[in-house]
């Protein structure tokens, strides 16, 4: 597996320069965006029927895995995210938390103005939702922000303050779970940055899979990147990145259940600090 560089021309083109200059980008960027908007109207289709798309998802895994998931001959990002362009169109979604911004950065370097998902909980720190929108400025996707249907006071009105600690399941099922679900019934395929390397739970994430809960394809294009290989890709690109990643906090989710890590610790061990929970119930593997 290898990893990808972005292409310099395109990710110089929306960054750096004067004032006058970075304006002038800028309004490219927005021409360049709203006629990919434009193009995708114009040229939305039916979405798959759910047999056509766990038939995909079954060629999908044929396809890429070679011998077995992280077998030497599994398909790499490029080839990953070749299939997925050109079998999925523009029913593509990717899922960001905003810890850092890699894999919309890959992603849109093969597929410009890509949607990306973003799960606004109402617990988020403000460097995350910070993060977010230096994303949407600099890089060239388009951010979907996706709330539950209660905000977090209607969410205390009904079923009592911070339910995060008395029931961090059912908080994430609220407030994660199932909007990402509802959302999600607008594509066929959703990408995320599920990577073996993350924890030992997703020590066997495929890079294509058939999402039963979600009911759609799931594609983990860099699951098979290590540690190495992203700071290699933070090096090698300008990426926008969460700055609580260098203050101690290696896995970022919501504020009340994202703690500081000591160094050489767990990097996931932060999150739910205390709990045996572990994964908020979005990627099953
Ligand atoms: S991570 Fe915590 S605050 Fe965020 S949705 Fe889950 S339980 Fe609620």
């Amino acid at each position: 597996m290898t990893g990808v560089q972005a292409d310099p021309a395109l990710t110089s083109l929306f960054r750096g320069g004067s004032a006058p200059l970075r304006s002038a980008r800028q309004r490219a960027r927005e021409e360049e965006r709203a006629t990919d908007v434009a193009r995708r109207a114009r040229e939305r289709r039916v979405r798959r029927s759910e047999d056509e798309l766990r038939a995909l998802a079954e060629e999908g895994r044929a396809l890429l895995h070679g011998s077995g998931v992280g077998a030497d001959d599994e398909a790499d990002t490029a080839a990953v995210m070749a299939w997925v362009t050109a079998t999925f169109g523009d029913r593509i979604a990717v899922a960001s938390s905003m810890a850092d911004t890699v894999l919309p950065h890959v992603v849109s370097s093969y597929k410009p103005w890509i949607d990306v998902l973003f799960l606004d909980t109402g617990y988020h720190f403000a460097q995350t939702l910070e993060t977010r929108d230096r994303a949407a400025r600099e890089l060239r996707i388009s951010v979907v922000t996706v709330t539950g249907a209660r905000t977090v006071a209607e969410q205390d009105e009904a079923l009592g303050p911070e339910l995060f600690r008395r029931d961090p399941t059912e908080c994430c099922r609220l407030r994660k779970v199932v909007p990402l679900r509802e959302r999600l019934r607008d594509y066929e395929v959703w990408i995320s940055g599920v990577r073996r390397a993350d924890a030992p739970s997703r020590a066997q994430a495929p890079l294509v899979a058939w999402d039963q809960a979600n009911r759609l394809v799931k594609v983990n294009p860099i699951a098979g990147w290590s540690d190495e290989q992203v700071d290699a890709y933070l090096a090698a690109n300008d990426i926008v990145v969460n700055p609580l990643l260098s203050q101690g906090y290696p896995s970022i989710g919501c504020e009340p259940c994202t703690s500081k890590v000591a160094p050489g610790e767990d990097p996931r061990s932060g999150r739910w600090a205390g709990q045996t929970k572990t994964e908020c119930g979005l990627h099953v593997i």
